[in-house]
């Protein structure tokens, strides 16, 4: 496979192995895949290397070749806090060194690949480890039985011992441990058993049985190592699937802190982490969920990332520490709530998500809904992509991450808008979907209303209300939608308007009336729309 699968391997397979063999081509020494893979092994954890100085044969099996190459692999990998590095000069092609001693490198003194790897120590495996149970999945054949089914992913468990549910603090005790092969007294690390319960309790799969006296994490935002795989580069604010052991939820990287350049360890800044690239990111999950600093725990500490659409893997994760801003910041339950301040304007609040390419007619159409609205004695507030750039978002250009995060921030002052009680009119190009994804579920079912305004683009070259198309086609504007950077159309959305041959003020009424009848016609407050 090429490198970058291999390193995908790599990283979701790897994450318990105790060694790692460093393949090195004789003629081309110490590469740039060699820095990056010797630097994950090193972050996933694995003590052990074998640098397997590979192709002797075709450098005429000279030592001062080998010891070269084994010096610059010492240099560099000072820093990675291997417990033990061992070179071994081979040749996979004619077997030198491979499974006994060659005698086209008698200047080698040292033990073959397998020899080695059949009589190394590793380190012995910690047994004082605290109890960790994922659920996998809930066990009810029938009424009278309820088990949680898992892997122990370490430490032990017997019949009588405490546990306690992660997620949500219950305390309880562990009745019996069922297997294929009958009841046991105990079981440890690796087994895959049901546990029966000495009480109810709420623990569906996601959440995981841990001992009492030395308990997971439970936050929804924490401090990881992300190694990103995929050729769409991980942008902060994009949303991802990420995926624990049994657990999977909706999250974004809310801040990209720093990559680090493999070759020199530097911590550099980035906007975003491009393929096979390593960064120090904070995570940001829809729901709280358990687990261990990976130092601690491998498997409780690691996760994947998953493109929400095309289901790849897209990055691995290395959990640092939990924020404690997660346990700390609680949204305020409110007294005054969403529905006393929208009942109190009579209207319930809703997200007009307008979205095309520049010029298409967004503000037009937007401004003569808001007129219309306001006209009704609404309350609204009209969000414009040209008005908050020049505040809010002055910080931000046209490139793909800062225009993730221009719809991020916007997305979010939408929802408080909303939160507020008000008809919010967005009118944005919003050109991907993911985006446009992200900030519907941020708002409440039924509250993000995308409307697109649908308008070719030669004809929205024509219009070029603002002489921006012109500027475009000359190449003198960079990431101009439609023109040099790409328009997602949207698939499903509430409205599709096409405004060619029509009046803005006849399309903003159309878009009033479908306003009116999703919500009953008459605007009852506190009835939320279906
Ligand atoms: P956007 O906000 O999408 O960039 P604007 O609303 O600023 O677009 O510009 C659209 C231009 O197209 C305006 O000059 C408007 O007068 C013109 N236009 C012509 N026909 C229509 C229509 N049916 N709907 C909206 N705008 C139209």
């Amino acid at each position: 496979p090429g490198h970058e699968e291999y390193t995908r391997n790599m990283v979701t397979g790897a994450s318990t192995a105790d060694l790692a063999i460093i393949l090195i081509d004789s003629r081309q020494g110490i590469l740039q895949q060699t820095r990056r893979h010797s630097y994950i092994a090193s972050l996933l954890g694995i003590r052990h290397v074998v640098l397997a100085v590979n192709k002797i044969d075709l450098v005429d099996f000279q030592q001062q070749v080998y010891e070269e190459i084994v010096a610059d692999y010492m240099a560099f990998a000072k820093e990675l806090s291997f417990a033990s590095i061992r070179p071994i000069p081979i040749s996979a092609r004619d077997g030198d060194n491979v499974i006994s001693a060659s005698a086209n490198t008698p200047w080698y003194r040292g033990a073959a690949l397998l020899e080695y790897l059949e009589t190394v120590e590793l380190d012995p495996t910690d047994q004082a480890k605290p109890f960790r149970f994922p659920v996998q999945m809930v066990m009810r054949p029938n009424a009278d039985f309820r088990g949680y089914a898992g892997q122990i992913s370490c430490g032990r468990i017997s019949v009588g011992d405490p546990v306690v549910v992660a997620k949500t603090g219950q305390r309880t005790s562990v009745k019996a441990i069922v297997t294929y092969d009958g009841e046991l007294a105990t079981a440890g690390e690796g087994e895959a058993v049901t546990l029966v319960l000495s009480d109810e309790v709420d623990a569906s799969r996601g959440n995981m049985l841990v001992a009492p006296g030395a308990r997971p994490f439970v936050a929804d935002q924490f401090q990881a190592h992300v190694i990103w795989f995929d050729a769409n580069p991980m942008m902060p604010g994009r949303s991802y699937i990420l995926r624990t052991e049994t657990d999977s939820v909706s999250a974004t990287v809310t801040t990209l802190k720093h990559q680090v350049n493999i070759n020199s360890f530097i911590r550099e800044a980035a906007k975003s982490l491009q393929m096979n690239e390593v960064g120090v990111c904070n995570i940001s999950t829809q729901a709280p969920i358990a687990f261990d600093a990976y130092k601690d725990n491998r498997t409780t500490g690691n996760f994947i990332i998953v493109d929400r659409v095309t289901n790849a893997t897209v990055g691995a994760g290395l959990i640092d520490f939990p924020l404690r801003r997660a346990d700390n910041v609680h949204w305020h339950a409110l007294e005054v709530n969403k529905s006393a301040r929208s009942a109190m304007k009579n209207q319930l609040p809703a997200v007009l998500w307008f979205t095309g390419l520049s010029g298409s007619g967004k503000s037009t159409i937007a401004n003569e809904l808001d007129r219309i609205l306001h006209a009704q004695g609404k309350h609204t507030y009209l969000l414009d992509g040209d008005n908050v750039r020049h505040g809010l978002n002055r910080d931000l250009g046209f490139t793909e991450e800062d225009r993730v995060e221009n719809i991020r921030r916007v997305a979010e002052v939408a929802k408080l808008m909303a939160d507020a009680g008000l008809i919010v009119l967005v009118s944005f190009i919003s050109p991907f979907r993911d985006e446009r994804r992200m900030a519907r579920e941020l708002m409440e079912e039924g509250e993000f209303i995308e409307i697109f305004v649908d308008t070719p683009l030669d004809e929205c070259a024509r219009r070029d209300p603002k002489g921006l198309y012109e500027k475009a086609l000359a190449g003198k504007i960079a990431n101009f939608t439609g023109v040099s950077s790409c328009y997602e159309a949207p698939e499903n959305p509430e409205l599709h308007i096409r405004t060619v041959g029509h009046q803005p003020t006849d399309l903003a009424l159309a878009i009033e009336e479908f306003l009116d009848c999703r919500i009953g016609g008459q605007m009852t407050p506190l009835q939320r729309p279906t």
